[in-house]
């Protein structure tokens, strides 16, 4: 593949590199060229990376063909692979290199439920009805971290570099169900520096508050049960505390800041009107703009709880599923980060790729402005979505990287953000992204100032708002989680399955 980058400084560096090797250590500028010409080359496995995991589509908890396939292709590129991490048997980290500093790449590759369509398709067809599928296009993030991590380990290996390079693949990103555990584990506590990276529609950086705190919990009640008309007031009823519940939270909501989220579904109400029912559960997501509000509203959430049971002579059972942080981004990383956006730049896109972005956008009734060609310039705005990788940003320095592999307009947990992740626009968007994560790691790396005022900044963060963990300490990690459905629709998924080996050179 061509390069798509305008780096003519960049290549005259390279060809004059050629021509005097063993110099010793290298300009910065001529280990990128070095980084991306073997982005470039190996362009072809990261597509096939990226495909593999589109096809194994495997939701959270259940990623075993998606880390097996990891683990494979990250030991014959000559990394250390350690599987199983805090008791989750899908949660993947490898490491190449020694010493200081270590660079980690934080990612996820989970599917989401009932996500599974066609690639290329436009209208609605699942490859297999009712099973999960990449929707959010988290596959694509084994593709940019696999073709980073590669060109990173030739760099390091040609000029001798020190320090490690590690990637973390979390599970279960999507139910915001590992990090904190990760984290807890200690997994992070030698890192001096990570990268978040993630799908978008650009490339694009930002620092500072990315995104929202969250806590996930089931709340169970349990009572008695009556003949609903004969004794109704031998009953306790469950499913009256779950309804009570919402009320009294949604009464609540009039006394908290206008930041809070608070969502919920029933996943118990009772089996039929004439059974007082002795059991209901209701299971919540509370979210707010930091990690400290987010716990404040919960507890809040617990006490009301507490207050449905009394009410109902029930009995009540919270149990924390999952926590989110926000991720905190490091504005000196960010810069960093930036500085290599700036170099390699948006994909060329082919006419045929923009011209599929705008049918597919049309078809959906979305503004046609085809596929993205300009960076996101300046800041993101906090967003209210939260993801589990925010507790990695409150224990080590992070910057966060998001790549061009999506249809601008397209929003995730639809369907129809599983259209494109298998294409060649999304491709191109991660032989970008690896790039500018190639890039960005070098530099710092290389760069003792980059890392020492990347830590001051976090060291200042850290004093405003110290971490606590959001888990209660007896929170385990729910590794038995959509394992029912893929029990069920694995084989006729696999029927999908690429079959094919890595082969990064
Ligand atoms: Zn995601």
């Amino acid at each position: 593949m061509k390069p798509r980058h305008s780096l003519t400084a960049l290549a005259v560096f390279a060809a004059f590199s050629t021509a005097m090797p063993g110099i010793g250590v290298a300009a910065t500028d001529e280990q990128k060229s070095v980084a991306f010409a073997a982005i470039d080359r190996n362009a072809s496995e990261i597509a096939l990376v990226g495909d593999t995991l589109y096809f194994y589509a495997e939701p959270g908890m259940q990623e075993f063909e998606s880390a097996k396939f990891l683990k494979e292709s990250l030991t014959d590129m000559g990394f250390k692979v350690e599987t199983g991490r805090a008791g989750m048997p899908t949660a993947v980290w490898a490491t190449y290199g020694s010493g200081k500093p270590h660079v980690v790449i934080v990612t996820e590759i989970d599917a989401l439920p009932e996500g599974s369509q066609t690639p290329g398709s436009m209208p609605r067809k699942p490859l297999v009805a009712g099973a999960p599928g990449h929707m959010e296009g988290h596959n694509t993030h084994g593709g940019v971290a696999l073709g980073a991590l590669q060109a990173v380990k030739a760099v390091m290996d040609k000029y001798k570099l020190p320090g490690k390079v590690s990637v973390s693949f979390g599970p279960a990103e999507e139910q915001l169900a590992s990090r904190p555990f990760l984290v807890r584990s200690g997994q992070f506590a030698d890192a001096d520096a990570a990268i978040l990276i993630h799908i978008g529609d650009r490339l694009s950086t930002g620092y500072g508050l990315q995104n929202y705190a969250a806590i996930s919990a089931t709340f169970s009640f349990k009572g008695k049960t009556a003949h609903g008309a004969v004794n109704p007031w031998d009953g306790k009823d469950a499913v009256d505390a779950v309804v009570l519940m919402d009320t009294g939270y949604n009464a609540l909501r009039e006394h908290m800041r206008p930041t809070q989220r608070a969502h919920r579904t029933i996943t118990a109400g009772g089996i039929q009107p004439n059974i007082i029912p002795d059991y209901g559960q209701s299971w919540w997501f509370v979210r707010d703009a930091n990690a400290p509000w987010a716990k404040e509203n919960f507890d809040k959430l617990v006490n009301v709880a507490k207050g449905a049971a009394l009410m109902t002579g029930t009995t009540m059972e919270m149990e924390v599923v999952a926590s989110a942080w926000p991720q905190l981004g490091n504005k000196v990383l960010s810069e960093a980060i930036s500085r290599n956006i700036d170099v390699v730049g948006m994909p060329k896109w082919s006419a045929d790729e923009d011209k599929f972005a705008r049918e597919f956008q049309r078809s959906l009734g979305l503004p046609t402005i085809g596929l993205a060609t300009e960076r996101v310039t300046g800041n993101r705005p906090q967003s209210f979505a939260s993801n589990d990788n925010g507790d990695v940003t409150w224990v080590v320095p992070t910057g966060t990287l998001s790549f061009p592999s999506a249809v601008p307009g397209v929003g995730a947990h639809n369907w129809q953000a599983g259209v494109t992740p298998t294409l060649s626009l999304s491709h191109k968007g991660q032989v970008a992204g690896a790039k500018v994560l190639a890039g960005s790691i070098l530099d710092i790396l290389t760069e003792p100032k980059v890392l020492a005022s990347a830590r001051a900044e976090f060291d200042t963060e850290l004093k405003k708002s110290p971490y606590f963990s959001l888990l209660p300490p007896e929170a385990q990690p729910k590794t038995d989680m959509n394992k029912e459905v893929m029990e069920k629709l694995r084989p006729e998924m696999s029927k999908f399955y690429l079959k094919k080996k890595a082969n990064f050179k």
